[in-house]
């Protein structure tokens, strides 16, 4: 005979929404967090720049907007409390191109209107003050902005998640879903059935696969996931930055920025690449195309010395022409499952808006 478990809510996917939601709601209900890998943050959440976010870009009312700035405050508190390595390395938006003035404007007053009052508008003088290799007509200052040690954070939150009773599980396969009135029935591989009145769809590039698990799932709601790959760039010798450097976003991604880490060294990237698997191999035909965008704000920099690192792979919502720019997150208010929860498109700034997303999510829907 098969062993059937009860939860209050089942979490499938241990990257840092999974886990920060799990952790949040540990404290009032029995959660388990499921993982189809053999440990937790394997997925998007160890492929990217570990950026803390201050909320710049995003139109106002998106959920990026609501998440990022209440997820940046409360990242910056909680990394502190655990002595989770973090640095406020300060960020500057390039504008190189005399034409793009009014572009800079406008995020300009994007982030004031999402709350970013601590944004300054800086001149081509102020900026060589900061950077002294950095060529721009007028740049964005923006103080707040951060980079930290995302796997420690996860690995903290999932400490505290455990001491809350939560349970975490790993190298599980979903086999089916059922909905069964009021709850659910998840059927593994090895014939274990576990059952919950609340489930999350935490499964970054795999959530489109998991909603065609659960029998009988609307096909109207099912949303397609697409894998727009990004390769980081190194470089050999020592880079001249002390801050972050971005140039005015393009296209699918932030423009090929350059982020410093916790070591003070960097990277240059993620550039934008559609791809069909998920397939994280690197390949130097992307460096040409990067070094033309970096030399647009460091004018110093040698091509031969750019190499391709590693990429990650930013999960978008259905098309590629005109992909979904916010995240989404599916609740019984669009697909009337009582209970169910699906995260699609979390991407950047996914990471820095971990926590507020979960606590809006406990707050209201758990
Ligand atoms: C290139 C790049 C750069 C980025 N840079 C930043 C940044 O600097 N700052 C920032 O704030 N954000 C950044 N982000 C965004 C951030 O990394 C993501 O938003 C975040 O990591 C998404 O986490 P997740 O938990 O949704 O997905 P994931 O981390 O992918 O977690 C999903 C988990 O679900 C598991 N899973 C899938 N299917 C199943 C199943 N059927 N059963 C069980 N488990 C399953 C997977 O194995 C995985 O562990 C970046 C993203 C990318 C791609």
């Amino acid at each position: 005979m098969s062993d059937i478990y009860k939860f209050d809510v089942i979490v499938v996917g241990a990257g840092v929404i999974g886990i920060a939601i799990a952790m949040t709601c540990a404290k009032k209900k029995s959660v388990l967090l499921i993982e189809k890998n053999s440990s937790f943050g394997e997925g998007i959440s160890s492929r990217n720049s570990e950026v803390i976010h201050a909320g710049i870009y995003y139109p106002k009312d998106s959920l990026k907007a609501k998440f990022c700035r209440d997820g940046m405050e409360r990242l910056y508190k909680y990394c502190t409390k655990k002595n989770i390595p973090i640095k406020k390395t300060g960020k500057l938006i390039v504008q190189t191109n005399p034409k793009d003035q009014n572009k800079l404007l406008e995020i300009l007053d994007t982030g004031k209107k999402n709350g970013c009052s601590e944004l300054r508008l800086l001149n081509a003088k102020e900026i060589i003050k900061i950077e002294p290799e950095v060529t721009a007509e007028n740049a964005i200052w923006s103080p707040k902005t951060g980079v930290f040690d995302s796997h420690q954070f996860m690995k903290a939150m999932l400490d505290d998640f455990e001491r809350a009773d939560g349970i975490a599980v790993y190298n599980q396969n979903l086999k089916k879903i059922f909905t069964k009135g009021m709850h659910f029935e998840l059927l593994l591989d090895d014939s274990t059935k576990l059952i919950t009145k609340n489930l999350i769809n935490c499964c970054g590039l795999n959530a489109t696969n998991f909603v065609q698990k659960i029998e009988g799932y609307p096909k109207k709601f099912i949303r397609n996931t697409l894998f727009c790959k990004g390769t980081y760039f190194g470089y050999q010798g020592k880079l001249p930055f002390n801050h972050h450097i971005y140039p005015i976003p393009s296209g699918a991604g932030l423009g090929i920025h350059f982020t410093l880490d916790l070591k003070n060294n960097g990277q240059f990237g993620p550039d934008t690449e559609w791809v069909d698997s998920e397939n994280y191999a690197v390949s130097y035909n992307r460096v040409k195309k990067a070094y033309n965008e970096i030399k647009k704000y460091w004018p110093k920099c040698n091509e031969n010395k750019i190499r391709p690192v590693y990429s990650g792979i930013r999960p978008k919502i259905e098309n590629k022409k005109k992909f979904e720019s916010d995240f989404l997150i599916q609740t019984s208010n669009s697909h009337k499952i009582s209970g169910l929860i699906n995260f699609y498109g979390i991407e950047s700034p996914g990471l820095t808006s971990a926590l507020s997303i979960a606590n809006s999510i406990v707050k209201y829907y758990l």
